[in-house]
């Protein structure tokens, strides 16, 4: 067949093809699912685009103060409407994920307010921002507080240690939708939803914000639908669409939207100001093609959870439960087999296929870490990429590919090299 010709052409042995072949025909109806919820996204996208009368006029850039930036303002309406909140902040100007969250918190906390996280520990940038990690400008430094209620060890909330834990001075609650790096179970949003329930039925005026990354259009559902008062991501992830060369939004209730624009920009200024430059049209377009990229990724953590565990490797989620993110762990047990992963990712990539990934000491991790990306964007981990800590349980972490079929070419490739190396027998 010509195809197998292409795959061996590009490094991938009959023998992988063969494996792989009989792994994905038995994920028909997995895969049909993940369409059929990237199909009701991307209307949902269209209908909101529609109903903001997106025209040509809004792909033009501003600069400076950027006042009346239309493409500007109008991309905010479609995000509002996309993710059925009533206002929303998306800016080049928010740099990164870490940073649209430390706006939003920062916006909405004043002196002698709490943070409460019911889901144990944030993201890792988090703890400087809040202050768990003394950090030079964090909310603690501000007087803000921080409590947590860690997940039971099924997984489950802590419904007792949730009630406790709210107090008078408990401003926001910060619930995570993503497992990030961590080993507990991601919220599905139906979860998220129940936990945002029973948290105003304690305290109706507390403000509930959702850190959202790689969360989104995975399910039909997004947590503004359930009862967020504010969803905060990155463009560089899900939302981008991989198109996206940066930025960050907030999207949500209009009194926490516009307390967050008066923190990113300044007080009284808010959201009339900000040029977008000229980058609206990627952020509008990778808006666009989210839906499908989002499914793509999907399907490629799918394939690779089910490859994987066929092959006896422990992989979160398994290969048959529902999922709530793009994130797939495998864990190999030694660094060679999550390295030789890594360098099957990276020589799959479109970009820098050619550089060998090597395990090395980065700043703020207290193990060498090795990272595969070979991304357009840089640091997109919307496009395919993988890192791995090289630290027992010799766990590798991957995500992205903007489409199935480079997701699946990354993957494979891991396989190669594993094989190569002795790792795997087919
Ligand atoms: C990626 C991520 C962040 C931070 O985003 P950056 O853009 O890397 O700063 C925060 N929370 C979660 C759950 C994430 O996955």
């Amino acid at each position: 067949m010509e195809l197998t010709g292409m795959y061996e052409q590009l490094g991938i042995s009959e023998k992988v093809l063969k494996f792989a072949r009989e792994t994905e025909a038995a994920l028909k109806e997995r895969f049909e699912e993940i369409d059929g919820v990237a199909e009701y996204n991307q209307l949902k996208v269209i209908k909101a685009m529609q109903e903001a009368r997106v025209s040509d006029i809004h792909f033009a850039g501003t600069t400076g103060y950027g006042y009346n930036d239309l493409g500007r303002d109008t991309l905010e309406e479609v995000y509002a409407r996309a993710f059925h909140g009533e206002d929303a902040l998306v800016r080049p100007q928010l740099i990164s994920g870490t940073h649209a969250l430390t706006v939003a918190l920062s916006g909405n906390l004043r002196p002698g307010d709490e943070i409460l996280s019911p889901v144990g520990k944030p993201y890792d940038t988090l703890e400087e921002v809040i202050g768990i990690r003394d950090s030079v400008g964090s909310l603690k430094e501000f007087g803000i507080t921080y409590s947590q209620v860690d997940l039971l060890p099924d997984g489950s909330f802590d419904f007792e240690g949730i009630r406790k834990a709210i107090n008078e001075r408990t401003k926001l609650v910060e619930i995570q939708r993503s497992k990030g790096y961590a080993t507990r179970p991601t919220l599905s949003v139906a979860r998220i939803g129940e936990l945002i329930s029973f948290i105003k039925s304690i305290k109706p005026d507390v403000i509930c914000m959702v850190d959202n990354c790689y969360g989104e259009f995975v399910e039909t559902l997004e947590p503004t639908d359930v009862g967020a008062d504010m969803i905060v991501g990155s463009l560089i992830k899900n939302p981008g669409g991989g198109l996206a060369p940066i930025g960050g939004y907030i999207v949500g209730r209009k009194d926490c939207i516009e307390r967050a624009a008066y923190r990113l920009t300044a007080p009284g200024l808010g959201k009339e100001v900000g040029a977008s430059l000229g980058v609206s049209q990627s952020l509008y377009q990778g808006l666009f093609l989210a839906p499908t990229v989002v499914a793509g990724a999907l399907k490629g953590a799918v394939f690779a959870a089910n490859l994987y565990e066929k092959l006896g490797f422990g992989v979160v989620p398994n290969g048959s439960e529902s999922r709530h993110d793009i994130i797939q762990a495998i864990t190999f047990g030694t660094p060679e087999g999550v390295i030789r992963f890594c360098e099957g990712i990276q020589a799959a990539a479109p970009v820098d296929s050619f550089v060998t990934p090597e395990p090395w000491a980065m700043p703020g991790y207290d193990s060498d870490v090795i990272m595969a990306a070979g991304a357009f964007i840089q640091g997109a981990s919307i496009e395919l990429s993988a890192d791995a800590p090289i630290k027992p349980p010799y766990a590798v972490y991957f995500q992205g590919g903007l489409t199935w079929y480079h997701a699946k070419l990354g993957i494979l490739m891991s396989l190669q090299k594993l094989c190569d190396a002795g790792i795997i027998n087919l």
